[in-house]
């Protein structure tokens, strides 16, 4: 699956000019007032945003992942609560219906995906299983062609937006061969919302608890409707997830770069421009050099993604998707520190934007599996292939 390339070409135009005219000038009320204006969530729509990984047939625009890197790549040079908004409908919460549903599932959730209808959220995480998901303890008992589901999932990304949920529970017993994947409809009985989450950084996104007391669904629920496979779909959904936000980790170095460049040409001390010091200088080469480094594997490994059979996972690709966010996620938060220091005291205050940059990409090592997860992933698959 891909975008032919002159149309592509044609998108990534237009997606760049509407960051540059549309959401870089909106960045300040992002901040200050902690959502993202709906004028600027409707023209997301309009420009087909929702729908950037959903195929044609289903009425999105069909990237590829390496397409899809480069668009967000894009997003990545703007406040991370833009993407954030159908981040999940292009990831996470979609992608395990379009790898592992049913075709009804698919035809029936889809278009309203990536249409930004449907807003869709991924419910892994909960209060006792975080980077050990597979301990997760959210049930689902069958009840006739029913199930309950009981639990709380935590963290979870556009759960305050969502209509449906892609949400793990254990129908089975322990361990990941427990855990199934169920689509599950926001406004069902017993489903609630905890308070939304106050954050580090990323203002304008939204976390919160999603709260499940005898909630029932019906079988047909699961995702491909066969208990058992859903921690293999949510590692599959994990494993682009880590793609994408290395590319937005690239896009969003190159703008903390952007902005530590202008303002090293300005910044006046001892009476020269301070990117006159070649001490100003090396932070900026390392900077530049480790970017480039890490959107070099970017393009690379998500090469290779899209030449490996769709919807299958090989694990010497999902080593090297953990490769790429463990570089690139460490990678902008150095970017970011110098992008602090360059800019002096002003680093530290709020109106010169790369005290947030650096308080947003601070997430970045932390979810779809923390820096320490994805060294257990290499050093495991490492072990294993030698
Ligand atoms: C803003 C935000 C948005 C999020 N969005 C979502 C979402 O949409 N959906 C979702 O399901 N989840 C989401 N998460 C959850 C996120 O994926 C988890 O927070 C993350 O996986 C880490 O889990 P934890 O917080 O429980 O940390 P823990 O697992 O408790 O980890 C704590 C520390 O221990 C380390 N650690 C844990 N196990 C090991 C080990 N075996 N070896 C070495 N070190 C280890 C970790 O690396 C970390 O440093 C989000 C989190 C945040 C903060």
């Amino acid at each position: 699956m891909a975008l032919d390339s002159e149309s592509f070409s044609i998108l990534l135009d237009t997606i760049r000019r509407f960051i540059q005219e549309r959401l870089v000038p909106a960045e300040n009320h992002v901040e200050e007032y902690d959502e993202v204006p709906q004028d600027i969530v409707e023209e997301m729509k309009e420009l087909g945003l929702f729908g950037l990984s959903i195929p044609e047939e289903y009425g999105g625009i069909g990237l590829s992942m390496s397409q899809e890197c480069q668009v967000a790549f894009e997003l990545g040079r703007t406040a991370l609560a833009f993407r954030s908004v159908f981040g999940t409908n292009v990831g996470i919460g979609s992608q395990g219906i379009l790898m592992d549903g049913t075709p009804a599932q698919k035809h029936e959730i889809l278009p309203r995906v990536a249409s930004g209808e449907l807003i869709m959220s991924f419910a892994l995480t909960e209060p006792d299983a975080g980077s050990d998901a597979a301990a997760l303890k959210t049930r689902a008992e069958a009840d006739g062609d029913e199930y309950v589901l009981n639990g709380t999932k935590r963290f979870i990304t556009n759960a305050p937006r969502a209509g449906a949920f892609t949400l793990m529970a254990r129908t089975g017993g322990p361990g990941a061969s427990g855990v199934s994947a169920f689509i599950i409809p926001a406004a069902l009985p017993g489903l609630r919302l905890g308070k939304t989450d106050k954050k580090m950084g990323q203002r304008g996104t939204k976390t919160c608890d999603v709260i499940l007391e005898n909630v029932r669904v019906p079988a047909s629920a699961i995702i491909g409707g066969v208990p058992g496979q859903g921690f293999k779909t949510a590692m599959k959904v994990l494993d682009r997830g880590r793609l994408h936000i290395s590319a937005v980790s690239c896009g969003i170095a190159q703008r903390i770069l952007h902005e530590s460049t202008a303002y090293a040409r300005e910044r006046k001390q001892f009476g020269k421009a301070i990117g006159e010091f070649q001490l100003i200088q090396a932070m900026l080469a390392d900077s530049q050099a480790e970017m480039l480094a890490g959107w070099s594997l970017v393009q690379d490994v998500s090469r290779r993604f899209d030449l490996k059979p769709p919807h299958m996972s090989d694990p010497e690709i999902s080593m090297q998707a953990s490769c790429t966010k463990l570089f690139c996620t460490e990678m902008v938060g150095r970017v970011a520190d110098r992008g602090v220091q360059i800019h002096g005291g002003a680093g530290y205050i709020n109106e010169y934007k790369v005290e947030r940059f650096y308080r947003d990409v601070r997430l970045l090592r932390l979810y779809e599996g923390t820096t320490q997860i994805q060294q257990l992933i290499i050093g495991r698959e490492l072990l294993k292939s030698h």
